[in-house]
């Protein structure tokens, strides 16, 4: 059987991955750039890797980990000993809950996840949907008993981009279930081994790969056959076969997996039915960017990841950082934000750096005639915009799963990767893993 993999990003590589464990392999990845990778971009700085996209590994990431085994990539400690809520010189550290009526917190939200997410098989339980669709990820801590774990996801939830607290469904929470949580009795003595070392902890297990995100899927695709800079931009069927257009020519398969962005898979089948228009419309992205900076004073700053939610507003799109990074021995600094389409991810980390210095050089530790050198020192080294965060209104977001759900196969055709809950390589990678296993 031929088959079309649209996408050579973590979910479009691990279905040939999948394909080829189940014994395909006449199949042809379609890929619109010039690099494997999708939203996984790797930088070199001075001898060290940075990952300007995905970049954190949780203990939870089985696939990830699966593939690093396979193809010999190593994890390390990344950034996340301390993370603290607020900007680089006022960041207020976020620790565990404390006492008695902590721990009950952290059991309570240990049960709400155990119960209601079923997340080796599927990612989300029906259950879970009926709880938790309508649920803002205010209301879900006031109305359980988890008020005193709320302070510990609410700058992790709004930084990463998933916007107000108040507004946003608790369901995109999901993505740090993915991050953050054992799912194995391995990886549980992992992380406990990890916490009782009496190495500096956070949250989480902290992980990020050696050669970044980047350096695991050029592996992973060079073993795959992938036609580069081949944009697919229509499908149609003639004779029980599926015709592939690219920008370069027509192909014939027999089955044809998108593994893009929901909006862009929809988009190019937006012919194929009403469901699909309907899907189409539910399906919005927020425009994410990030910067690779090189700033000397940061050396001075504690180290960990800031989340500034207080520049998360529509008036200051594309201007401020919400999120950025610190890592020992070094002063380059990843820096985060939230835009539109018109914002530059280099420019706008620019002067997000300018302005910085500018209001902190006190705490910097630096004179008030050494602040034009210091700006001057710094450099953005490289930048990046994405379409990310496929976000759909809560009222719409279970029939939008169940649509999707009821669209695999139709068409020979089938969709895998990043869907709205969880926007992250492990889960992209494992719902493109469970539709091949379940479909082919
Ligand atoms: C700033 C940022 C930080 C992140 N941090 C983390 C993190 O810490 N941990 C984590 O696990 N995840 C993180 N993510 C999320 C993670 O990167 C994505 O969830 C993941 O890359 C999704 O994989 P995918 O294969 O579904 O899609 P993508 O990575 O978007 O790959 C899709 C591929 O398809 C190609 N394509 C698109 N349209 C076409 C077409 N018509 N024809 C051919 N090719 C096409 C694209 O060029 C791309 O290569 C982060 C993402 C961003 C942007």
């Amino acid at each position: 059987m031929r088959i079309a993999i649209v996408g050579a990003g973590p979910a479009g590589l691990d279905a040939a991955e999948s394909l080829n464990e189940k014994g395909y392999s006449d199949i042809v990845i379609f890929e619109k750039s010039d690099r494997a990778g999708g939203k996984c971009v790797t930088v070199d700085h001075l001898g060290k890797k940075y990952d300007l996209g995905a970049i954190m590994v949780g203990s939870g990431y089985h696939r990830v980990l699966f593939h690093c085994n396979k193809y010999g990539e190593k994890t390390v400690e990344g950034p996340y000993h301390f993370i603290h809520e607020g900007d680089l010189t006022q960041g207020k550290k976020v620790s565990l809950p404390r006492g008695v009526l902590g721990f009950l917190s952290l059991l309570s939200a240990a049960w709400v996840v155990a119960t209601n997410f079923q997340i080796r098989k599927k990612p989300l339980s029906e259950l879970a949907f009926k709880q938790f669709y309508k649920c803002s990820i205010d209301d879900f801590f006031n109305t359980r008993f988890l008020a005193r774990i709320r302070h510990m996801f609410a700058p992790i939830t709004a930084g990463c981009g998933y916007g107000f607290t108040n507004t946003t469904p608790i369901i995109y929470l999901l993505k740090l279930v993915y991050l953050g949580l054992p799912r194995s009795t391995l990886s549980l003595i992992k992380l406990l081994r990890f916490k009782l070392s009496g190495r500096r902890g956070s949250l989480y297990t902290p992980m990020t790969l050696e050669n970044g995100f980047g350096g695991l899927l050029q592996k992973m695709a060079s073993v795959h056959n992938i036609h580069y800079n081949e944009g697919v931009t229509s499908i149609s069927h003639k004779n029980g076969v599926v015709l592939v257009s690219t920008n370069k020519a027509t192909y014939m398969f027999d089955r044809i997996i998108f593994a893009i962005p929901p909006k862009d898979a929809l988009a190019v089948t937006s012919k194929y039915s009403t469901s699909v228009a309907t899907l189409l419309k539910q399906t919005r992205n927020v425009c994410y960017f990030s910067a690779l900076i090189h700033v000397p004073v940061a050396e001075k700053l504690p180290r960990g990841v800031y989340f500034d939610n207080s520049k998360l507003s529509d008036k200051s799109k594309g201007k401020h950082a919400t999120t950025i990074k610190l890592y020992d021995n070094d002063c380059g600094l990843l820096f985060y934000g939230v835009g539109d389409d018109s914002t530059s991810a280099k420019s706008s980390a620019a002067e997000a750096v300018k302005d910085f210095i500018i209001s902190n050089y006190v705490g910097l530790g630096i004179g008030s005639d050494s602040v034009e050198e210091a700006i001057e020192s710094s450099s953005v080294i490289e930048g990046a915009k994405w379409a990310y965060f496929p976000h759909v209104n809560p009222e719409e977001l279970h029939c939008h799963y169940a649509m999707i759900e009821s669209l695999q196969g139709q068409n020979k055709s089938f969709f895998v990767g990043e869907w709205p809950g969880f926007a992250c390589v492990e889960g992209a990678m494992e719902n493109a893993r469970d539709v091949v296993k379940r479909y082919f």
